[in-house]
């Protein structure tokens, strides 16, 4: 067995449209990023690739490249998931980090996606606000933490 954690952080801006998980979420703002800012599949990716031992997803996806831009972070985790073949996924554990858009009534929506991206694993989501505290209070950012469990396949 093996354990991975991953966190990221985008920040909100007008003109994006917004996709957490895989899911575009209806909201007038959206995650700025190279790719299209998914934060949450960021941080299952370096959570993925932590429990491996293979690096992080800036070393796969270098934001310098621009065969990456606008990249859907769903084809970046196919990617990942294809170089970590040689583990099954036991468990993903997610908290997310948003003052807005409320993300609650849509957690678990965002887990069955992230589970079907993953081939059925299976995926818990959290939603928190950060209490109006820092970047993501302020409304300024979405920020998520992840938490991957790998056994050998
Ligand atoms: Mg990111």
């Amino acid at each position: 067995m093996a354990t991975g954690f991953g966190f990221d952080i985008h920040r909100l801006v007008a003109g994006r449209t917004l996709v957490i998980g895989g899911l575009k979420i209806d909201h007038p703002r959206g995650l700025e990023g190279h790719s299209d800012g998914d934060v949450l599949l960021h941080a299952v990716i370096d959570a993925l690739l932590g429990a491996a031992g293979k690096g992080d997803i800036g070393d796969r996806f270098p934001d310098s490249d621009p065969k990456f831009k606008g990249i859907a972070s769903a084809k970046m985790l196919a990617s990942v998931l294809h170089d970590v073949g040689d583990w099954r996924i036991v468990n993903v554990d997610v908290t997310l980090l948003a003052e807005e858009p409320k993300l609650g009534p849509r957690k678990r929506s965002i887990a069955a996606n992230v589970s079907k991206l993953l081939g059925g694993a299976p995926v818990n989501v959290k939603a928190k606000t950060a209490e109006g505290l820092g970047p993501v209070g302020n409304r300024e950012a979405i920020a998520c933490f992840a938490v991957v469990e790998l056994a050998k396949a």
